[in-house]
């Protein structure tokens, strides 16, 4: 790190007066507290603010619907028959990956499950999943459904990895022990990304090697990754990935997910998958014959014509990021989060742990903290206060604060409340 950090107020706003992405912040509403300031938001690893250019993007769609009805298919601003297309590049970015690699459709655990109708396809000599013990419940819900469904049984066919005694994130050496030892019974290894809970990031890369190298196929949620850290998706290697973008991506809640297939697979038509008329090769797909032809791209996996308010509210937030650009927000990312670590460490409470990664490289702008007693209340201090952070049980805060729109003076006045409240 070559920033020295200050705790002071004035090095805090010198940080922000210098910061290159300072403007974006205006981009965004700020919720407000009671009093009428902005709230310090630490909470965009749950749900992104709303860039303020989503409304147009989204009253563009409602005037060309009200103007255009059916018509709008082929004669909006934008028409919406291939609407999806002019997300596409912008994802690419996002994630790393060659841009017919890569569709916005359905919702996040949609996706999952699509995803493993296609790539878990369990024998009896190969029918492990293997994920990380604590991955997100819809994630561990999909993959015992997904196991059920195939006459297994997630008491036998489900291994979950865990940190080493008295450790909270897991080694990337020990996942690939467990893969090398166990992988002969491994259809597929699913990892988050970054975990939800303790901020990890795990390394793709790696993890992707050691399953290849044992015959798995092998998939990530990036959920708490798309929009957050730099992915390089197709240089990685992995078959698939999915991922939300109304957490980082700010794309508005519930909003349309994203999904990556890896090039080697897209002309396969003999894969496995559940079709609809969506991922039914564009050229004859209004002919209405019987016979899937999948879309050689990711976007043979859709189903369904996607949502075009959806879309609009996610491209308003992709031309942002495609603004600011990955790199320059990672180094943003970088020091914020620093900044955060920095201050709250020299608070020098026996109280407090922070369980995330202290190594950048393993995590992104989410540190979580783990109070030894009292946290409840800490955390009901903070939000009298006007923080917007998270509580998960049983003892840990979420804070994320976000390159795209939180400053160092937020970072700053965050650690000086829980100065006063500790
Ligand atoms: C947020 C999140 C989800 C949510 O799934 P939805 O289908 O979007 O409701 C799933 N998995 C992970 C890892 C998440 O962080």
């Amino acid at each position: 790190m070559i920033t020295r950090f200050q705790n002071d107020k004035t090095f805090a706003l010198e940080m922000d007066s210098t910061d290159p992405l300072k403007d974006f912040r205006d981009r965004f509403y700020i919720p407000l507290q009671n009093n009428g300031e902005p709230c310090i938001y630490f909470c965009g690893n749950s749900l992104g603010l709303q860039p303020k250019a989503a409304r147009a993007h989204i009253e563009q769609e409602l005037k060309d619907w009200e103007r255009l009805g059916v018509d709008g298919h082929f004669h909006a601003k934008r028409p919406w028959l291939d609407y999806h297309e002019y997300l596409t590049e912008k994802t690419a970015k996002i994630v790393g990956a060659m841009p017919v690699e890569v569709v916005n459709m359905n919702s996040l655990t949609v996706n999952l499950h699509l995803m493993m109708v296609t790539f878990y396809r369990p024998t009896p000599s190969r029918h492990k999943i293997l994920i990380e013990r604590g991955a997100f419940p819809s994630d561990q819900y999909a993959v015992n459904s997904q196991i059920r469904f195939h006459n297994y049984d997630p008491s036998s066919s489900l291994i979950e990895m865990s940190p080493r005694e008295g450790e909270d994130t897991i080694h990337t050496e020990d996942i690939e022990k467990k893969i090398s030892e166990e992988g002969g019974s491994i259809a597929l290894v699913l990892f988050g990304s970054v975990n939800y809970y303790t901020g990890q990031v795990f390394d793709i890369e790696r993890i992707t090697k050691a399953a290849h190298a044992k015959g798995c196929t092998v998939g990530f949620d990036l959920a708490h990754a798309a929009g957050n850290i730099i992915l390089k998706l197709h240089e990685w290697g992995s078959d698939f990935a999915v991922w939300c973008t109304y957490k980082y991506l700010n794309a508005g809640p519930g909003s349309i997910a994203g999904c990556f297939v890896n090039e080697r697979h897209l002309a396969n038509s003999d894969l496995k998958r559940f079709a609809g008329w969506w991922g039914h090769d564009k050229k004859t797909r209004f002919l209405m014959g019987p016979d899937f032809q999948p879309i050689p791209s990711a976007e043979g996996w859709q189903l369904s014509n996607p949502s075009i308010i959806q879309l609009a509210a996610l491209n308003a937030s992709l031309e942002i990021f495609d603004e600011a650009g990955m790199d320059k927000l990672q180094k943003k990312s970088e020091l914020l989060t620093s900044y955060l670590e920095y201050l709250i460490m020299d608070l020098n409470s026996d109280q407090i742990d922070i369980i995330t990664p202290s190594d950048v490289s393993k995590r992104g702008c989410q540190l979580s903290v783990r109070f030894k007693q009292n946290g409840k209340r800490m955390f009901q201090k903070l939000i009298d206060y006007g923080v917007i952070c998270d509580w998960r049980e049983p003892d840990v805060i979420r804070l994320a604060p976000v390159p795209l729109y939180n400053s160092f003076i937020d970072v700053y006045s965050f650690v000086q409340n829980l100065k006063q409240n500790i």
